[in-house]
């Protein structure tokens, strides 16, 4: 049995290792799952969130403790394991616990005429075994939040946390003990991409995953291979769009926050930001003033994986090879931690990976545009959209430039928050993904959706069923025309032979 190394990103201390789950393992976990989904399936909603208001409670009981030690994993600051991780999950579990039973319940929809007599529904029913592979930068609230919509829609789930932040697995483990959950209905697979591997092949009815879009391809092929249904939640390249009418005091400090919160490891981090040319300098020299106040330790974290940081470097050199200027930060700590410094580029373009690939880290590179339409042809012109931010005080312009970014979220006058709003779906397009949680969404899509047309069964028979007749033919050339043509007099004129024809449905025939 092999083990993970955790280690404090923030002090280089090294912490508890976690062992790793082996394939076999993962196999007999996925066996001890399907022997608990049918009970726990047809275990009732109400009682399901019981099991997650005790969750809820535990966590809310442990704020700090839990705060401190996601802190510790990762080596983000303690403000931001709070703000980022601990609270949207409390937010996120008291939504649900609100809304499940209404989300859940079978949905009458309409039934057209003609099949009248009969109603119509949608069911919504567990999948089944649900597996959850989840990322390292917020390993917690990416990890607990598809889980619970997963185990509240009646799926049995098993988690397979990142191997950079294997703590947490542990930590997650420890909170879900406090549900009491019945044998094998929630399990976590400790473990590194073999460990995700076998969690793909041993054949899960979802799989659910976070991380990079490299990955993701790799999960989707091996889906594919048993038609297994995939949610693919990505990475970004978020544009910021800053118009010349914008608060420019608000704009700055949410670029600054945006940039650098997580140590922008944040796949809605604002990884790029178009500036009007003619507010530019105003907002560059906010800018670094309130990137220069920021303290190490206690506003910003360390980075949390070495080879993102290398990432983060090749980036910066590539952007500054072809012209671009470091106005401030620029160098990783030598102390044997992870921390960079808040970076802020200028005289950045689109030839730069700097401004095309994920970079994933500290970094706010800047450049200017002259009118809206170039703001959206820059902001468009990437492989990403997950998330984009657009500042201004004319609240109809905002909504025009948001109806033409390609993107799963947009924040007006806010950066990242859409996401910790648990009414709104979250999720992404293009490269960013595929599919959507949170919110209602947020449990149909651990569901099997089930339609259901019901007759009440006495009519011997339905206006499209055997016999065919001419009169038959007529009635329905009729009602299409009476229902839907141009002209629905014309459609009028063979009212008698429609009816005749609906109420003989009614009438048995020999
Ligand atoms: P990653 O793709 O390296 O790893 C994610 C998870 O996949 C880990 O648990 C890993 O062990 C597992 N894994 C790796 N190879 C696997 C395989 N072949 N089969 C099954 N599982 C496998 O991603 P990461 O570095 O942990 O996370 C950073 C990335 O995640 C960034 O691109 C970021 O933008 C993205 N992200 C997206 C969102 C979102 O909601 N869209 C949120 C957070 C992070």
């Amino acid at each position: 049995m092999s083990s993970l190394t955790q280690i404090n990103p923030a002090t280089g201390e090294i912490l508890t290792p976690v062992e790793e789950w082996s394939a076999d393992e993962v196999r007999a976990g996925m066996e001890r799952a399907r022997s608990a989904s049918p009970g726990w399936a047809s275990t009732p909603l109400t009682e399901r969130l019981r099991y997650v208001a005790r969750l809820r409670e535990y966590i809310t009981d442990h704020v700090e403790e839990l705060a401190r030690e996601l802190a510790s994993y990762t080596g983000k600051v303690y403000t931001e394991a709070m703000v980022l991780e601990v609270f949207p999950v409390a937010d996120s579990l008291a939504y649900y616990e609100q809304n499940a039973v209404k989300i859940l319940a079978a949905q009458r929809v309409k039934t057209p005429i003609v099949f009248f007599g009969n109603h119509s529904y949608i069911e919504y029913k567990p999948m089944g075994v649900i597996a959850v592979i989840a990322p390292w930068n917020f390993p917690f609230l990416l990890s607990v939040t598809p889980v619970i919509s997963a185990l509240l829609a009646g799926n049995c789930v098993m988690l397979k946390p990142s191997e950079v932040a294997p703590g947490v697995g542990v930590l997650i483990e420890r909170c879900f003990q406090a549900m009491k959950l019945p044998d094998g209905v929630f399990q976590v697979a400790h473990g590194g991409r073999e460990t995700g591997a076998a969690l793909t092949a041993s054949r899960p009815d979802k799989i659910f995953f976070t991380g990079s879009v490299a990955t993701g391809r790799k999960i989707m092929a091996a889906a594919a291979e048993h038609l297994i249904p995939v949610e693919l939640e990505l990475g970004g390249k978020d544009p910021m769009i800053v118009f010349e009418d914008a608060d420019l005091e608000r704009a700055a400090n949410a670029a600054v926050w945006g940039a650098f919160t997580n140590a922008g490891q944040v796949c809605m981090s604002v990884e790029r930001v178009y500036v009007h040319e003619a507010v530019y300098q105003a907002f560059l020299t906010k800018v670094l003033e309130k990137t220069a106040a920021l303290r190490r330790g206690v506003d910003y974290g360390s980075m949390t994986f070495p080879p993102q940081v290398e990432i983060v470097q090749t980036h910066l050199r590539d952007a500054v090879a072809r012209g671009a200027k470091v106005e401030c930060g620029g160098r990783a700590a030598e102390d044997g931690t992870l921390y960079f410094e808040p970076t802020v580029v200028s005289g950045v373009d689109h030839s730069m990976q700097l401004m095309i690939d994920e970079t994933f880290g500290p970094v706010l590179p800047i450049m200017t545009f002259r009118t809206e339409e170039e703001a959206l042809r820059l902001a468009n012109d990437s492989i990403y959209g997950l998330n984009a931010s657009v500042f201004t005080l004319d609240l109809a312009k905002a909504k025009r430039v948001t109806r033409q970014l390609i993107s799963g979220n947009v924040c007006i006058n806010e950066v990242i928050t859409s996401m910790a709003n648990p009414h709104l779906p979250f999720g992404g397009v293009k490269q960013s993904g595929m599919g959507r949680y949170h919110g209602p969404i947020g449990l149909h899509t651990f569901s099997h959706q089930t339609s259901v047309m019901a007759s009440p069964g006495k009519k011997p028979r339905e206006i499209g069923w055997h016999p065919y007749t001419p009169d038959r033919d007529q009635a329905l050339a009729g009602l299409t025309r009476l229902l839907y043509g141009r002209n629905r007099s014309q459609g009028l004129k063979s009212w008698r032979v429609i009816l005749r024809e609906l109420l003989g449905t009614y009438k048995k025939r020999s």
